[in-house]
């Protein structure tokens, strides 16, 4: 029996609708029915990749073939768009950040319930390897109680020179990195209340948005988490860094170069001080090679299309979405957080 097959729109066709229309070209059970960009190249663009386009959106959402919008367009049209979506019958794919504040993204869910439409949002980084290796870490309690997770995505380039650059668009690295290195984190402490939040932004290239930010978390009962976001880093600090009672887990790069070291229990009584220009220190001397196992990685695979298996599931009805809202409303909470403790230099209860 053949399966039905799932048609879906693209509103916004520029660097990442195209990658959703190359990464939906090798899915089965969906397929692009066309595409709606404001910009003129664009539109060509989508005709030379032989894609139907629409003249406007409305064009797109009276198409009754389409069962999908994906909206990929700068943030600040996230909303408005997908809410006509949903109201013309359509399910919504939002790409992160879901919209610019919590009041709206409220709104969003208010459609997605009166029209009874599945709103969801690419969350991709959630497929990441990187992230899907330390939460594995984490949940294998090889390292003892962890009491500390840091999390970097550090560049040197600033802000990207388009619409990010500015904040009517919804620019900023904490909407646009940030977003996703929160919600990892958020998914990797799993049910743990987070307790408090205190924020710095940084304004090195860019004085109207953030070009980057640090983070310090705080979660019930003690695990602490550093988030940070640099675009004017010329040496980078290690993607994930972890630190358990018993042991270290470490990736460098986006290579997933990377490494665990733990105590194996063995004491030991007779510390080599080591030598520094103004004195001795046993405290930090080098552990003795037999006290300590250094360990590989436990290395997970993925496949960021589960996202759309994830998707055609839901819409079949099989499955619940990966990627719930009230997940995706704690995240853009956090964001919020993160802001007002950077501008009013607070430390924030948040649950
Ligand atoms: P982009 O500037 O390359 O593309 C945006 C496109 O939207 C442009 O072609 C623009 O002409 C079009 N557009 C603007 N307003 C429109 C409107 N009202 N109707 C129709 N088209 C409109 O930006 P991008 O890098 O592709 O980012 C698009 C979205 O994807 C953003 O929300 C961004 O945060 C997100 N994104 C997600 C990831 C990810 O890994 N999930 C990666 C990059 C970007």
């Amino acid at each position: 029996m053949k399966q039905y097959e799932y048609k879906i729109g693209i509103v916004g066709f520029g660097g990442m609708g195209n990658w959703h229309r190359e990464t939906i070209g090798t899915i089965d059970r969906i397929q692009v029915a066309g595409v709606f960009d404001i910009d003129e190249a664009r539109m060509s663009y989508a005709k030379e990749c032989k894609l139907n386009t629409y003249n406007s959106l409305e064009d797109m959402l009276a198409d009754e073939s389409i069962d999908l919008v994906l909206v990929s367009t700068p943030n600040h049209v996230h909303k408005s768009i997908a809410i006509q979506a949903m109201r013309a019958g359509k399910h919504v794919i939002c790409e992160k950040p879901v919209t610019m504040n919590s009041n709206d993204l409220s709104e969003m869910m208010m459609v997605a319930e009166e029209t009874g439409r599945f709103l969801t949002v690419h969350q991709n980084r959630r497929w990441d390897e990187d992230f899907l290796t330390m939460k594995e870490v984490f949940e294998s309690k090889k390292l003892g109680e962890i009491y500390r997770i840091e999390s970097r995505v550090h560049g040197s380039r600033g802000i990207p020179g388009d619409w990010r650059q500015e904040k009517e668009y919804g620019g900023g690295m904490v909407l646009d990195w940030g977003v996703h290195l929160l919600d990892q984190i958020l998914m990797l402490m799993g049910d743990t209340k987070l307790k408090k939040v205190y924020a710095t932004i940084t304004n090195i290239t860019n004085q109207v948005v953030d070009d980057g930010f640090t983070a310090h978390l705080e979660f019930e009962n003690g695990p602490q988490a550093i988030v940070e976001v640099g675009t004017s880093n010329f040496i980078s600090l290690p993607r994930w860094y972890m630190l358990g009672q018993n042991g270290t887990a470490i990736i460098e790069d986006w290579n997933m170069d990377g490494r665990m070291v733990r105590a194996v229990g063995k004491s030991e009584t007779d510390i080599v001080p080591v030598r520094t220009a103004a004195g001795i220190t046993k405290t930090m001397a080098p552990r003795r090679d037999d006290t300590i196992s250094k360990e590989k990685l436990p290395l997970v695979k993925s496949d960021v299309r589960d996202f759309y298996h994830n998707v055609i599931n839901v819409l079949d009805g099989k499955e619940e979405s990966k990627i719930n809202l009230p997940e995706v409303m704690r995240v853009m909470r956090l964001m919020e957080a993160i802001f007002a403790s950077a501008r009013d230099r607070n430390i924030i209860d948040f649950e």
